[in-house]
């Protein structure tokens, strides 16, 4: 790998996300060269911590996370990094930090290249943003930013924010990252889809009788009641991961496989996404909040989470687009809190066919995200004895080495930021899209709280409501993941 030279500010490097998920990153590209010698992270945050103490976190947060890294790697590693306390309202802060960067620039000899990244609560994005701009933090060479999300609480936020980083960076320097667009089964959506002539000949309207997607987890809301009564499933899991595969899975096939093409063939798809009515809501989506189970709080219970609260900890909806290769196919999808299990899968449902068996289970295409990476194709035999069918699988999967090996989300978007590929980052028209779908639903939900319809309630350890079983279409469809 090349050695990018590179001053990298991390607002909000005390914070969770850096210490569990960037730092082990950065160290990770650092053993693989792509960070080396001429690099340094400026870590910022509002306690008063000293270079040394942010090192040696730095170090922890190695420990915590690899398996047998070099102790003297890591130390070397951690002596490229800088702590600058530092209130993101405070404009002399933003003084002090870009004479410290300069300052790097030089010791480093990081060509006037920078990172923003913005680890911290999104209120904060647009404030950072701007100072970045009134301060004249940019260096001479690149300059990216990297938002976390969310982006925005809906379609108006979202455009105020775009509105105030646009003014300091254009839409090729903004990566806004989504995780799951970094996970090793997310990226193997489009190979799948185009170097297979079997899944390929079948990925089409004709063929593909529905899409499924199951986001669950398995835990509660924890700690996080208070910001996550003011989110909720949709907009914490759907508007992000769950659209980001979708967009994955019907999108035309790009003719390329370059930044530009990609998202093309994402923002042509996204242009026909169909905006749900109320009737649609009314039918075709369910939404639940979890009820208690042994010792364990109903959701209504929680810590900072309002009693009459209406946010919902699971939702279940459709998606249909009116263009690409699967124009006008459902895709359903569900996720929640404290549901069966930890999973992420996508199964793709192809008809059924006249054939001299008569009745035949449909074949399913399963995509297991996580915790497993793997590929089934379920497929119909015959039964040893008679001519009877039964159901068996075709399996793609992964040696126990080769999932040691699979670098996390985080690395492997870093490693894209530092060499300036936005494949793999969502473009502001299709956030947008994404938006408008949420607001519509989220709107139609409103109303329905006005009837007095309240969302459903669930037992921990299911797969949500019943009534979720009821949101297909066609009547005879139904959750393969049960
Ligand atoms: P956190 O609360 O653990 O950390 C927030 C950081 O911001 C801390 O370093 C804190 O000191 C700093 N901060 C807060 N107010 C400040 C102020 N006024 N001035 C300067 N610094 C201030 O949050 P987190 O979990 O690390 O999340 C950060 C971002 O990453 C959020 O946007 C979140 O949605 C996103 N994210 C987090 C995770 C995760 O696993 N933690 C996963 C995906 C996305």
């Amino acid at each position: 790998m090349d050695n990018i030279p590179v001053i990298m500010i991390i607002f909000g490097g005390s914070g969770d996300l850096a210490h569990r998920k960037l730092y082990p990153a950065l160290f990770n590209l650092y053993e693989k060269g792509l960070i080396k010698k001429n690099f340094a992270v400026i870590g910022t945050a509002r306690r008063p911590w000293s270079h040394e103490y942010l090192r040696g976190q730095v170090q922890e947060a190695i420990s915590e996370s690899i398996d047998n890294y070099d102790k003297k790697d890591a130390e070397e590693f951690a002596s490229h990094f800088y702590y600058q306390s530092h209130d993101v309202t405070d404009v002399d802060h933003y003084i002090a930090l870009k004479h410290l960067a300069e300052d790097l620039d030089k010791k480093y000899d990081a060509q006037g290249n920078r990172i923003f990244y913005m680890a911290m609560a999104p209120r904060f994005f647009g404030t950072i943003a701007s100072h970045i701009n009134d301060q004249h933090l940019v260096g001479p060479g690149f300059n990216r930013l990297v938002v976390e999300k969310p982006f925005g609480h809906d379609l108006a936020s979202a455009e105020e924010l775009n509105k105030t980083i646009q003014e300091s960076f254009k839409e090729e320097n903004v990566y806004r990252i989504d995780h799951y667009l970094g996970k090793e089964m997310v990226l193997n959506i489009t190979p799948f889809r185009a170097a297979n002539p079997l899944v390929r000949s079948v990925w089409n309207k004709d063929l593909i009788e529905n899409i499924q997607i199951t986001v669950g987890e398995s835990l509660g809301v924890g700690t996080r009641g208070g910001y996550y009564d003011t989110s909720g499933a949709l907009r914490d899991m759907v508007q992000n991961h769950i659209f980001q595969i979708i967009t994955l899975l019907a999108m035309p096939e790009p003719e390329k496989l370059n930044s530009k093409e990609i998202h093309q063939a994402k923002q042509e798809l996204l242009a026909s996404l169909h905006i749900p009515t109320l009737e649609d809501v009314e039918k075709y989506f369910v939404r639940g909040q979890y009820a208690a189970a042994n010792d364990k709080p109903a959701y209504l219970q929680e810590d900072q989470v309002a009693p009459d609260s209406m946010t919902e900890t699971y939702a279940a909806g459709r998606v249909v687009f009116g263009k690409g290769p699967i124009a006008n196919v459902p895709i359903y999808y569900r996720t929640g809190k404290e549901m069966k299990e930890k999973k992420t899968r996508i199964d793709i449902v192809l008809k059924t066919q006249d054939n001299p068996y008569g009745e035949v289970k449909p074949n399913v295409l399963t995509i297991i995200v996580d915790p497993e990476k793997e590929i089934h194709f379920t497929i119909n035999g015959k039964e040893v004895s008679g001519n009877s069918l039964r159901l068996e699988e075709l399996d793609f999967g992964y040696s126990k080495k080769e999932l040691s090996e699979i670098p996390d989300g985080y690395e492997r978007l870093i490693h894209d930021i530092l060499i300036g590929d936005n494949t793999n980052f969502t473009h502001w028209a299709e956030l947008k899209q994404y938006w408008k779908y949420i607001d519509a639903v989220e709107q139609a939900w409103e109303t329905m709280n006005q009837a007095g319809k309240k969302p459903e309630t669930y037992q921990p350890m299911s797969f949500g409501p019943e009534k979720a079983n009821d949101i297909f279409a066609n009547k005879k469809d139904y959750w393969i993941y049960q």
